[in-house]
């Protein structure tokens, strides 16, 4: 990425945005552009490698950049839990994906050194094998139950969060059927639990954010849009 081609990238994404939170993930990005992105003032920064994500948080920490927030968006072990919640800025997590992953969040509650997490249920809305997420309402209705019953927890269910389709003959099509079940689902769970008022929405990459926003996306994760080479 040139750096100069950022903030032009930048100011197109904020203007389609609105009010929709802009996540850059910098997993493909140098620690060199993650910090340009930083500098040009866009501080909810997404990896999907904790050990990716510690190298450059620890690097942001030692150099006081703390107005970062860092979005954690990858698949998640239990046992890198603790690795994950020594992250120096770590903000939220966008996908946990099951009820044992879960539970070893609030388990380890004690090892996260921040004032809040905000975390987010995946759903597999594209049943693609590869991907991981709860694929039932039954099985986020349990998600959610536990999520309310941790009373006085820093961690905070924030939201729901999915991926279109990755095959790219057919993205248009997928990520209507994602994006339009992630909020049927979003609509479905207020009707149970009244404290999910504000429950957000995490959807959108770069081939398939405008679908996201129209389906009311409250984060939408941008990678290659902003930080690849090429023109998108
Ligand atoms: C890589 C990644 C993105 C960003 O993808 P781009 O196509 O580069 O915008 C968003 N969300 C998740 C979960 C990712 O792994």
């Amino acid at each position: 990425m040139k750096a100069s081609d950022l903030g032009p990238r930048l100011t197109k994404f904020r203007a389609e945005l609105g009010k929709t939170c802009l996540i850059g993930v910098t997993k493909y990005s140098t620690l060199e552009d993650t910090l340009t992105a930083y500098e040009a003032g866009l501080y909810d920064l997404g990896e999907n490698k904790v050990q990716d994500l510690t190298f450059k948080a620890q690097h942001f920490h030692e150099k006081d950049l703390d107005l970062i927030r860092w979005h954690f968006i990858g698949h998640l072990q239990s046992n890198k839990v603790k690795d994950l919640y020594k992250v120096p800025g770590l903000y939220a997590i966008h996908s946990v994906d099951s009820l044992k992953l879960l539970k070893e969040l609030y388990k380890r509650e004690s090892e996260f050194k921040g004032s809040s997490l905000k975390i987010f249920l995946q759903f597999n809305t594209s049943k693609e094998e590869e991907k991981s997420g709860f694929e039932s309402l039954e099985e986020l209705r349990e998600a959610v139950d536990f999520c309310l019953s941790q009373k006085g927890s820093r961690i905070t269910l924030h939201g729901l969060m999915t991926m279109g389709s990755i095959r790219e003959s057919d993205f248009v099509a997928a990520a209507h059927h994602s994006f339009s079940e992630l909020q049927g689902l979003k609509e479905v769970l207020l009707l149970s639990f009244k404290e999910l008022l504000s429950l957000k929405l995490s959807m959108g990459m770069s081939q398939d954010y405008k679908i996201a926003l129209s389906y009311g996306a409250d984060y939408v994760r941008i990678g290659s849009a902003l930080f690849g080479s090429g023109h998108s």
